[in-house]
């Protein structure tokens, strides 16, 4: 595939390469991502997803919201694919500066990815709202129902950016700096839909826009180069 041998040349080439992606990357490590055919959007719930992981849903129903959550976003067992391994290999390899994902799965990191900024947030990472303690997700999985501090009895929250809610000043000002100074920007497996996340591609000002997905994204007629296909099953040929 030409657009690959491409792709391996602009890579080899950079020292500042930016990976940008959504939650495209890990469906095939089994999560489902929220806007394919199958992915949850396209599933029946009581509510809309949307609605369900919102900031106003979560303090009204926890109930529901830990219900859905626990079953539909925290896959605990699931292990990071060819594209989150070889995203690790090219910053080890001093080509890639940084992962900027919206996603919350923390399958860079498990691959062996060092600099992530995760816009929004992790399952990992779980605070009681009371006192601050914290809980790691296998805490959050086995509590019956709203996962309780074992300190005080307040209610535990994940760390994850949920609808209505802002994202994290700091990370979002790494993100942007990243970007800006990215010599290749491999933007993937997102539908790019979600702002502002969305928006910090923006900040790119290079000439090597690359776009990885399986399906057209708003920003296509933008890239500099566009790979359409699974992205595991590409990036594992690079
Ligand atoms: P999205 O569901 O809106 O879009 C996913 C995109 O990835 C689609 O364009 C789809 O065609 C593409 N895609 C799916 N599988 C792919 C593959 N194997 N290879 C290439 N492309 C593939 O996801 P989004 O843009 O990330 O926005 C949704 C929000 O949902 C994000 O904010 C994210 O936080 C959250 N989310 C995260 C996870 C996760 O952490 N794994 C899972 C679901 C949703």
């Amino acid at each position: 595939m030409r657009e690959l041998e491409i792709l391996r040349t602009w890579l080899e080439e950079s020292r500042r390469g930016v990976f940008f992606g959504g939650a495209g990357v890990s469906t095939e490590s089994g999560i489902p991502d929220f806007r394919s055919v199958d992915g949850l959007y396209h599933q029946s719930y009581d509510y809309p997803p949307e609605t369900i992981i919102s900031h106003s849903f979560f303090l009204q129903a926890p109930g529901e919201f830990y219900r859905f959550y626990k079953e539909k976003m925290l896959y605990l067992n699931a292990a990071p694919n060819a594209a989150h391994q070889k995203l690790a290999q090219l910053e080890a390899a001093g080509h890639l500066k940084a992962v900027v994902t919206q996603n919350i799965d923390g399958l860079h990191q498990a691959a062996g990815s060092r600099k992530v900024y995760e816009l929004h947030g992790s399952v990992h990472r779980n605070y009681c709202m009371k006192c601050h303690k914290f809980f790691d997700a296998g805490y959050v999985k086995r509590a019956e129902s709203v996962p309780r501090c074992d300190v005080c009895g307040g209610m535990v929250k994940p760390d994850v950016v949920l609808y209505e809610e802002p994202l994290d000043n700091a990370t979002v000002e790494s993100a942007v700096k990243t970007i800006t100074q990215a010599d290749v920007l491999i933007v993937g497996g997102t539908s790019l839909a979600v702002y502002p996340a969305a928006g910090l591609i923006d900040y790119y000002q290079g000439n090597r826009l690359v776009l990885i997905n399986k399906t057209p994204t708003p920003y296509d007629s933008r890239a500099n180069l566009i790979l359409t296909g699974k992205i595991g099953e590409l990036m594992e040929q690079l």
